[in-house]
């Protein structure tokens, strides 16, 4: 660009109409960013988010303390131990994830054979502490009691697939 014609491109303030019609064709297109976290995008059914152990609809623990999850689980980040009710039927006594450990990789949802352990939807689960990352049973059963409709809704998209 010669001399001249970057003078007659600043005196006609070129380049400041180009960028504003640049602009102006933008501002009318729909907008392909979200107002996080008032607004969240669409995630699969099969993401694997925090952990959550799911109960029946009477409310007893689908968990039968197999065990099958804590021996597949690559990290060593489940810890369960069980005994047997009065009944005879068998429940853990302890469910511990060492969520500092977790891959996510979601052995342990598959490895289970009453879809009691999930990956559930939820990934806002951040926290200050490394102890607060310790789940226990109560706190992955309450993770259960609050995402049981998406994870249900979630499991019946993807059992075509199973
Ligand atoms: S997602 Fe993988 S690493 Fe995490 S607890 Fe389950 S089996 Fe272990
Ligand atoms: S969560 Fe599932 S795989 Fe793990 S011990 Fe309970 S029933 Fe077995």
């Amino acid at each position: 660009m010669s001399f001249i014609e970057r003078g007659l491109r600043g005196l006609l303030l070129g380049e400041l109409l180009s960028g504003m019609s640049l602009t102006l064709k933008y501002f009318f297109r729909p907008k392909v960013t979200l107002n996080y976290p008032y607004e969240k995008g669409p995630i699969s059914p099969r993401f694997r988010g925090e952990h959550a152990l799911r109960r029946y609809p009477n409310g007893e623990e689908r968990c039968i303390a197999c065990k099958l999850c804590e021996a597949i689980c690559p990290a060593q980040a489940i810890t369960i131990e069980a005994e047997p009710r009065e009944d005879g039927s068998r429940r853990t006594t302890r469910y511990d994830i060492d969520m500092t450990k977790c891959i996510y990789c979601g052995f342990c949802q598959e490895a289970c054979p009453v879809d009691a352990i999930v990956e559930g939807p939820n990934f806002e689960f951040a926290a200050e502490t490394r102890e607060e990352l310790f789940y226990n049973k109560e706190k992955l059963l309450a993770n259960g009691d609050r995402w049981e409709v998406e994870i249900a809704a979630n499991l019946e998209k993807d059992a075509p697939y199973r």
